[in-house]
């Protein structure tokens, strides 16, 4: 165990520097869900976060940790998604300045809400850039410390804050159900379950085009696929990381898959009796439980809800509500 790239102690760590700047997120229930199910299940909604998504966590937490030299220098992370949106705000607060990567085709809400937080965008094209190269010569040029999206110990870390406040606040669970794209959120919420509470077991969740991550907990090594195509946009990995990799091998007791209609329907469920809007990578873990991927009857049961970033009219569009 002492051997993982992360520990309890490093969550409850991270909780620590977050604490008073990231929303303690409510857990909400649902009596419809609940009857559906046949279980008590218990909805983390990180949706309400900050800046939309459990993101936040594992960004803060990292560029909080960076020495005097880092901070001066400024962050740099060539991720599109919700993990830009935590760099920059999480740059912003913490007074360091940060680079942001993205595609030339980047949907206009996310380029603007990425400004909006004050990050300087740096565009390349997709198709003949690689962003990882771009993302290292830019960082190594201009003396920015790079934070990738997952596969980082401190925002692993960070992201497992969520289900230690989950499990503080819901009690002890039998299951915990958690979104994974490249696995930061599924091995820090894996980390802090199995030390708050041993005898619950961990399900990651992917979407059913992109089941890397099943494929790789199964075989025991890191399976690499094309980009997936799926709704699910913030689990559009093309494979687990390293560091992620040897936490979830360790602790992680199953991986299942679902998908793109139901994560629709799930996103329905979400708004008309929740009243919650959530992102289609957002419905993973509940899916999984909704659609009953997993006998979960008479069980306590967390469900991780990461984020609810999704452009209006693309929610109506998918929901099938567009005039
Ligand atoms: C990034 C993201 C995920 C996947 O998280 P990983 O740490 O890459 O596994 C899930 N849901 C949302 C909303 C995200 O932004």
């Amino acid at each position: 165990m002492s051997t993982l790239p992360i520990s309890y102690d490093d969550v409850v760590a991270a909780h620590e520097r977050i604490r008073g700047v990231a929303h303690r997120t409510p857990v909400l229930t649902s009596t419809t869900a609940n009857d559906l199910t046949g279980a008590q299940l218990f909805f983390k909604c990180e949706n309400f976060q900050r800046m939309g998504a459990f993101k936040f966590r594992g960004a803060y937490n990292a560029i909080a940790q960076f020495t005097p030299q880092q901070k001066a220098g400024g962050v740099i992370t060539f991720s599109s998604g919700n993990h830009a949106q935590a760099i920059a705000l999480s740059a912003r607060l913490l007074g360091v300045k940060a680079v942001i990567v993205m595609p030339q085709d980047a949907p206009a809400v996310k380029v603007e809400a990425t400004r909006g937080y004050g990050g300087e965008l740096v565009f390349y094209d997709r198709y003949t850039e690689d962003r990882e190269a771009l993302g290292r010569r830019l960082a190594a040029e201009r003396g920015l410390t790079l934070i990738p999206p997952y596969d980082h110990p401190h925002v692993m870390a960070g992201q497992g804050t969520a289900a230690k406040e989950l499990i503080e606040d819901a009690g002890p669970l039998d299951l915990l159900f958690v979104c994974l794209g490249g696995g930061g959120l599924l091995s820090g919420c894996a980390t802090a379950a199995r030390a708050l509470n041993p005898d619950c077991k961990v399900i990651g969740v992917e979407p059913e085009a992109g089941n890397d991550g099943q494929r790789s907990l199964r075989s025991g090594a890191i399976v690499h696929i094309d980009t997936p195509k799926t709704i699910a946009d913030g689990a559009q990995t093309q494979h687990l990381g390293e560091y992620t990799f040897a936490v979830i091998r360790e602790l992680v007791d199953d991986i299942v898959t679902v998908s793109d209609a139901e994560l629709v329907d799930t996103m329905k469920f979400f708004a008309s009796r929740m009243k919650a809007v959530v992102e289609p990578t957002g419905c993973l873990a509940a899916a999984a439980v909704l659609q009953r991927k997993v006998d979960v009857r008479g069980k306590r049961v967390g469900v991780i809800v990461s984020g609810g970033n999704v452009d209006l009219l693309r929610f109506a569009e998918l929901v099938g509500y567009a005039g």
